[in-house]
């Protein structure tokens, strides 16, 4: 019987053997955690410029969000929501003050965040919009990333996701993202109820889209009685340089989607925020999940976002993500290797120049890796560039030369 782990081999071998293959992880065994470092268990220190798909955006093991962590903990864990308890309203007045919205609905992962909307939506265009019954349509974009349940894959249009795992769910229709007409013609349909879509396409490549499609959509959304629903799970909490990327053309979302880093990367936690309007459609016995506004996961949320604002983590962001653009694009002029680099923040993606399928961006993440610094690609030949928001100047140049040294060292 193992009781503990001595190489990193050993551990992959453990994975390997009893999980599911349901990842293909960087060969590296993490034991230790702390800002914007990484250990493994041989002892060398990383570079973390994934922070857990943008979860840790305060830094790894925050010891204000542990330490409420810690008092919560010793406290009172879990009651469900059969009783009332001293900290989910503290934590939903709480987001709603933060982000602006009457209610708060909280949950555990991102993907059950995105069921929540998806209902909320739907319940709201029949007794608000007066959709007929079971007719109601959400449009989402394509090459769109909201999570991995039966339902949410039914609006995806990456064939790994649902190959195999039909039948799908019916009631979304799929429009190109970044393309105005395209919403134009989709949401005058009087069966849509809501638009789903993501500020920034983090998993797709970190896709930005052109100024004004935001405001747009909102507007569109505005004139044909249709919920804006953002999920900004990836994109929310300072990652953007903004509390929200949708803050970049000022615009308020109907239904507001969060998770990740709204616990610092402590416990999962996810919420929706909507107005009185929206939310209260949901009644009681209609929606819920055990775990959903426990009290550890609210004294945590609370914690992480005064870390947000403490901290300066939008300022920081929005500064030390110019500083990154700028060091890549002069990289870029000195290699044919990356074509471009594109994000908003601290949210970046360079664009290996070679074929979607090539194995060229993984072989680079395994050389970053080795010169300490963790990256992983998303789709094709991107990698995704992503460090926690407490990351320093200096830090972010060190990061800079490690990237520029594999990168000019690279032999295809
Ligand atoms: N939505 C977006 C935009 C995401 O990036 C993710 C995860 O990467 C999710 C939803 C799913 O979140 P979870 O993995 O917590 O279910």
């Amino acid at each position: 019987m193992v009781t503990a782990i001595t190489s990193s081999q050993e551990a992959i071998d453990l994975e390997d053997n009893y999980g599911a293959h349901n990842y293909h992880p960087l060969p590296v065994v993490l034991t230790r955690g702390e800002g914007v470092f990484l250990w493994d268990v041989e002892g060398k220190r990383y570079y973390d410029f994934l922070s857990a798909y943008s979860a840790v955006n305060q830094g790894h093991c925050h010891p204000h969000i542990v330490q409420a962590l810690i008092d919560q903990a010793r406290e009172l864990t879990l009651t469900s929501r059969a009783f009332y308890n001293d900290k989910l309203g503290l934590a939903e007045k709480y987001v709603c003050d933060t982000f602006g919205y009457d209610k708060a609905l909280f949950m555990n992962s991102g993907a059950e965040a995105n069921e929540t909307a998806i209902k909320l939506a739907r319940k709201w265009g029949y007794t608000k919009k007066g959709i007929e019954d079971n007719k109601a349509i959400i449009v989402a974009a394509k090459k769109n990333f909201h999570g991995r349940t039966t339902s949410i894959i039914s609006a995806s249009t990456d064939p790994s996701a649902r190959k195999n795992f039909g039948p799908f769910m019916p009631g979304f229709e799929i429009v190109e993202y970044d393309d105005v007409p395209a919403l134009q013609k989709a949401l005058a349909n009087p069966h849509v109820c809501g638009l789903w879509i993501e500020p920034i396409q983090g998993e797709a490549g970190v896709y930005v889209p052109q100024a004004g499609y935001l405001k747009t959509a909102a507007e569109l959304c505005n004139q044909h009685s249709v919920l804006l629903m953002m999920d900004e799970i990836q994109t929310g909490i300072a990652r953007t340089g903004k509390m929200l990327a949708s803050d970049h053309e000022n615009v308020r979302p109907d239904i507001l989607i969060l998770g990740k880093a709204l616990s610092g990367g402590v416990l999962p936690v996810s919420v929706v925020l909507a107005r009185n309007e929206i939310m209260l459609v949901i009644k009681p016995g209609e929606h819920g999940s055990t775990f959903g506004g426990n009290p550890l996961a609210a004294a945590v949320v609370v914690a992480a976002l005064q870390v947000v604002a403490n901290e300066n983590l939008i300022e920081n962001a929005a500064r030390l993500g110019e500083v990154f653009r700028a060091r890549m694009k002069r990289l870029i002029e000195k290699t044919d290797l990356i074509k471009l680099v594109r994000g908003k923040g601290l949210l970046n993606a360079i664009v290996i120049n070679d074929a979607p399928e090539s194995e060229t961006a993984w072989n680079i993440c395994l050389k970053f890796a080795e010169h300490g610094l963790l990256a992983k690609p998303t789709h094709g030949n991107i990698i995704r560039l992503a460090p926690p928001l407490v990351i320093t100047e200096e830090q972010i140049h060190e990061c800079c030369d490690i990237i520029e040294q594999v990168v000019l060292a690279y032999k295809k």
